[in-house]
């Protein structure tokens, strides 16, 4: 039998499409279990502040479908210091939270590892980051709208693209991971991907400028993940523009919208399985641990592996755009 009575869930770092159905998940998966839950207000710095309250059944109604999170995120300074967790702790203890469930990527992680050791609290965590990049968990929550978001706008810009026989170079995010270009990319039909995980794509795309562009294209998109060791679309476009002053380019940096709007069913499955696979784990006596989806099972990554671990580029997809792009 579990010793938890009660859990805390909050939403900290990025904000992303599927946060609030997680919530959902996590609010109702404790109450299904006869646990209180109380809902802690923008991440770390609101477990420093004291912004919580309990949540029912009801406070979770009708949010499945809504981007954002209704507990609001936040990056707390505050909490990398000793002083802010040990005030995070007395608000725990005051408010008889013996549990916490904690969304977000890995600096939500590292904060959470950091703090359940020091203070011995049951921590869980679950991935919600539209960049995909955790290891120990094939999809994050939020990736797959964030996909389908970059995914609309690419095709928008294509009709343009062509009308004008323009050579695109559209920035995506992902900080220092390809996985949003990579995917998107091969979804829109992209001429050329460039992320930061391939050093030598750029003599790659200068040569398929050289060659295939010129003999089949009217119009072409190259897809950057901002984390790109050349430094971001602006840059890239720069040099190309010199190297090829042939080609009229442009560039778009698509932004905030990636991590806005409805979450797609696939992000809403994945957010509800988890939520509730969360509040399980901890009954379970399972602490300090991210839960995640590999080949569709959940499945229990330490905090430590999944920090330490790089997750690798599905080299299958990043051969697919040389063999597509001719
Ligand atoms: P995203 O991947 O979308 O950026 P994230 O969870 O990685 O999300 P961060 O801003 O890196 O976002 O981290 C969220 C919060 O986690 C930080 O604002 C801070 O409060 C906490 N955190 C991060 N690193 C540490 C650390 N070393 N010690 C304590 N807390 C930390």
């Amino acid at each position: 039998m579990s010793s938890i009575k009660c859990v805390g869930v909050l939403t900290s770092g990025g904000d992303a499409p599927g946060m609030n159905a997680a919530i959902r998940a996590v609010v109702r998966g404790s109450i299904y279990n006869n646990l209180r839950v109380i809902g802690i207000k923008k991440g770390y710095q609101g477990l420093i502040n004291d912004e919580m309250e309990e949540m029912f059944s009801k406070s979770v109604s009708n949010i499945i479908q809504t981007g954002g999170t209704i507990l609001k995120s936040a990056r707390s300074m505050e909490f990398k210091t000793k002083e802010g967790r040990k005030k995070a702790y007395e608000n725990l203890q005051k408010r008889g939270i013996d549990a916490l469930v904690v969304i977000g990527g890995d600096g939500t992680f590292t904060g959470a590892r950091i703090f359940g050791e020091e203070f011995n609290i049951p921590i869980v965590g679950i991935p919600g980051t539209i960049d995909n990049d955790l290891y120990g968990t094939d999809y994050t929550i939020g990736y797959d709208t964030a996909l389908n978001t970059v995914v609309q706008a690419v095709d928008k810009i294509r009709d343009t693209a062509t009308a004008h026989s323009r050579l695109f170079f559209i920035e995506v995010m992902g900080r220092d991971a390809g996985f949003l270009a990579l995917r998107s990319g091969i979804a829109s039909g992209a001429e050329a991907i460039l992320v930061p995980e391939i050093k030598t794509d750029y003599s790659q795309l200068d040569r398929f400028l050289q060659n295939e562009y010129r003999k089949t294209k009217s119009s072409s998109i190259v897809l950057v993940a901002e984390g790109d060791e050349i430094g971001g679309a602006i840059k890239i476009a720069e040099r190309v523009g010199r190297d090829h002053p042939e080609y009229d380019v442009r560039v778009t940096i698509l932004g905030h919208i990636q991590r806005g709007g409805s979450p797609s069913a696939f992000d809403r499955v994945v957010a509800s399985q988890l939520g509730v696979a969360a509040v399980s784990a901890l009954l379970d006596g399972q602490r300090n641990i991210m839960v995640g989806l590999s080949d569709r099972k959940v499945v229990h990554t330490p905090f430590n592996q999944a920090l330490k671990n790089k997750k690798s580029l599905n080299p299958q997809l990043l051969e697919l755009t040389n063999i597509l792009s001719i």
